[in-house]
């Protein structure tokens, strides 16, 4: 048995207020649809994730390469986008659960009801018996009651055997606001499986706050400084964020006395709480005598990926009256950025000189500050 999730995602709705549609509005670390996505991804039953998208949002980056799925265009309704799917399954999965990509909080506990019941149904579907007394209402006034026996919220997935479920849609073309009810015309029986009351639909303003308090949204971000500096002496060129610069001296230090580097290496120490360069690389250590700066900073950004974070980004200052920085700065940033694995867009170098104040303003060596936030989601 194959099974394939297909996350509708084709919707243009923006009733939850912002200006893209709900889907790809950011809930914590990724967007509303990329944590229904990844539910699926992770569920160790699901063998494959199809991703179903408005035909204008094709060739957008809205979308998530991970985790991976297959794309497919949608149409001009919602029973169209998932009969798009639905032929993009066929011949490839044999159970198919149709998904909501504005379902952010499914649990893998649903899915695995809603697999269990299709062992012994067409199809299967959670669902929460309605509890609150119904009304009939109308000019602001109550006109009447509904018997609440009986009824229920519908939620997603949805959950069918591919082949029956494909055939129902082919034969049905009414539009209809859910597969159930695609299925049922055609024949076919659903099981209803429990609900979940987090298993909320992103769809009026305030259900992205309330999906973030559910998910116990705290997203853990520091912040840490770093400060070096070094000497000038003879030579005729300086290493400066990983950037060879032409100088008619060179910076003196054990390593290659990548002052920017090495700031931005302590930043990422401080703001994990794990010491300073000093303590990971000791001077009094033969082996990183003339050692590359870079080594520095890669082992830095990988203990804080081994602890969790994530580097969201990094501001350095270079402080010397010459060289001039300036011109280097481009190749500088985008040093950084490759030494550090980010975009380089993350990554800011600046520099100023101390009006010709103090040991930077005669010239006698560089000092650089560095700022990094380190973001765990
Ligand atoms: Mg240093």
């Amino acid at each position: 048995m194959t099974t394939a999730a297909i996350i509708v995602a084709a919707g243009r709705g923006t009733r939850a207020g912002g200006e893209i549609p709900k889907q790809w509005q950011q809930l914590g670390d990724r967007t509303v649809a990329a944590h229904a996505m990844k539910a699926f991804a992770d569920h160790p039953l699901i063998d494959k994730l199809i991703l179903v998208l408005h035909p204008d949002d094709v060739e957008t980056n809205l979308w998530p390469s991970d985790p991976a799925a297959d794309i497919v265009r949608g149409g001009e309704t919602r029973r169209a986008s998932v009969l798009a799917g639905l032929e993009a399954a066929e011949g490839h999965a044999d159970i198919v659960l149709i998904h909501d990509a504005a379902r952010p909080l499914i649990s893998p506990t649903i899915i695995d009801d809603v697999l269990a019941a299709l062992d012994t149904h067409d199809g299967a579907a959670p669902a929460i018996a309605v509890t609150d007394t119904l009304w009939h209402g109308a000019n602001g006034q109550v006109t009447g009651m509904q018997n609440r026996d009986g009824l229920y919220r519908a939620q997603t997935p949805q959950g069918f055997h591919l082949a029956p479920l494909l055939a129902s849609h082919r034969a049905n073309t009414a539009d209809a606001t859910d597969d159930v009810a695609v299925a049922r015309a055609a024949g076919l029986d659903v099981a209803i499986v429990t609900g979940d009351e987090e298993n909320i639909k992103i769809t009026m303003p305030g259900d992205l706050a309330r999906a973030e308090k559910m998910m116990g949204y705290q997203m853990d971000v520091r912040c840490g400084n770093g400060y070096d500096v070094h000497r000038f002496g003879p030579g005729d060129h300086v290493w400066l964020c990983g950037v060879q610069v032409p100088h008619d001296r060179a910076l003196q230090g054990h390593s290659d006395a990548d002052v920017g580097i090495h700031a931005v290496t302590d930043a990422i120490y401080g703001a994990l709480g794990l010491g300073d360069i000093g303590q990971h690389f000791p001077p009094s250590d033969p082996q990183w005598k003339g050692a590359a700066s870079h080594i520095f900073l890669e082992h830095a950004v990988s203990l804080a990926a081994e602890n969790g974070y994530r580097i969201s980004n990094a501001d350095c200052t270079l402080v010397c009256e010459y060289p001039k920085i300036g011109p280097h700065q481009p190749a500088m940033k985008s040093a950084m950025a490759r030494i550090m694995g980010l975009e380089a867009t993350r990554i800011s170098v600046k520099a100023t000189t101390s009006e010709r104040l103090g040991f930077t303003g005669r010239g006698e060596g560089i000092a650089a500050l560095a700022t990094v936030t380190l973001v765990k989601p």
